[in-house]
């Protein structure tokens, strides 16, 4: 989802990009601004053109407030020495990019309301501006707009439901009380699941009501986006939990098969991939692990080139890709499996010696189980 994104500049340290999707909202919001706000009542006196550079402006300082207010949980947060990577501005708001993830509730309650906090500074300052500017009916109702964008975004984020900021609150409180993060995200995710299907309710409700299908897909995509990053937001942490209990030394396969390298591929795939159904070998030198052979790989040499063909021509040799080593937690695990190459990862000791293999499939079974039985 964040992957087009266009680099604006750097503050702080932190980076600052634009997701294409956020382009999208940009015009959207200028046209709906244009043909409505703009082109009605106080300033129904507008000309096209002005009405459409008003509606563009209000536009660049919504922009402008959504930033301030990640820019005040990104500072919070390097100031409680947790990095920030980079703001992403995409459609449904923004999101700052963290290199670890917070450790203690306080912080989390601190960098949280750093971000309504700055929003509803800014609710003020636009009031303050439209009232100071009272007799410019252009202004008036550019900084009363933005006062009241805000405050419906103030309103929105502060839904008690994972991953709006006021889902982060609770969950820092229920954290903080419990000293539970498991359970804390569990409950502010499940609000905000309920949150997000009472937005694509209302969305449904609201076009058999007044018939308003542009409404209806937005309330849609919203109430999705939400639904999906509150649940990937407990299952991170739910698996961040497991992967801590499980050791690597737990799942692993000690009567492992191994070939040497000096094997030919005929050999390899007759007395080893037919008759262990495996898809991938570890390939050892004096039982020193020294790399991988897998089918994948095999299968690209044309066959009748086999016979002649050795294991030590084809195997890789990037250890780090596939290894792990015994008797840590399986969190490296996960980033290997996730990476989807391998069914099988060789496990070495502290002298590279091979003493086992995890298979993708044991390790899935022992984090569904661990994970159930932590539910
Ligand atoms: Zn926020």
């Amino acid at each position: 989802m964040f992957k087009r994104s266009l680099r604006l500049f750097e503050l702080w340290g932190i980076a600052v990009e634009i997701h294409i999707s956020w382009i999208i909202v940009l015009l959207l919001v200028t046209w709906s601004f244009a043909t409505g706000v703009y082109s009605s009542g106080d300033a129904g006196t507008f000309s096209d053109a002005q009405s459409w550079i008003m509606s563009l402006l209000t536009a660049l300082l919504l922009f402008l407030s959504i930033l301030l207010h990640e820019f005040s949980h990104s500072v919070v947060a390097v100031r409680n020495g947790l990095p920030i990577e980079k703001i992403t501005l995409f459609m449904f708001g923004g999101v700052a990019q963290m290199r670890r993830e917070v450790e203690t509730p306080v912080v989390e309650l601190k960098m949280t309301a750093a971000g309504p906090a700055m929003t509803l500074v800014l609710i003020g300052v636009f009031y303050l501006l439209g009232l100071l500017f009272s007799s410019f009916g252009t202004l008036v109702v550019l900084f009363n707009s933005l006062a009241i964008i805000n405050g419906i975004i103030f309103i929105f984020n502060m839904v008690p439901g994972f991953p709006l900021d006021g889902g982060r609150i609770l969950r820092a409180i229920i954290w903080s009380r419990t000293g539970n993060i498991l359970k804390a995200t569990r409950i502010a995710s499940r609000i905000g699941k309920g949150f997000a299907f009472v937005l694509m309710g209302i969305g449904i409700l609201n076009f058999f009501i007044s018939r308003d299908f542009v409404g209806c897909i937005w309330m849609l995509m919203i109430g999705a986006f939400l639904m999906q990053a509150a649940d990937r937001s407990y299952k991170n942490i739910l698996y961040r939990e497991v992967m801590e209990k499980i050791q690597v030394s737990e799942i692993i396969k000690s009567d492992v098969v191994a070939v040497g390298l000096s094997v030919d591929l005929l050999t390899l795939v007759e007395d080893f991939f037919k008759r262990y159904n495996y898809l991938s070998f570890p390939v050892v030198k004096d039982e020193v692990l020294v790399g991988i052979v897998t089918l994948d790989d095999v299968n690209k040499i044309d066959n009748g080139r086999w016979p002649e063909t050795k294991v030590s021509d084809l195997v890789n040799r990037n250890l780090a890709d596939f290894t792990v080593r015994g008797f840590n937690p399986a969190g490296r695990l996960l980033h290997l499996v996730n990476t989807g190459k391998y069914d099988s990862f060789p496990v070495v000791d502290n002298y590279g010696s091979l003493i086992g293999v995890v298979a993708r499939s044991d390790f899935e079974e022992a984090v569904r189980v661990m994970a159930s039985a932590k539910n």
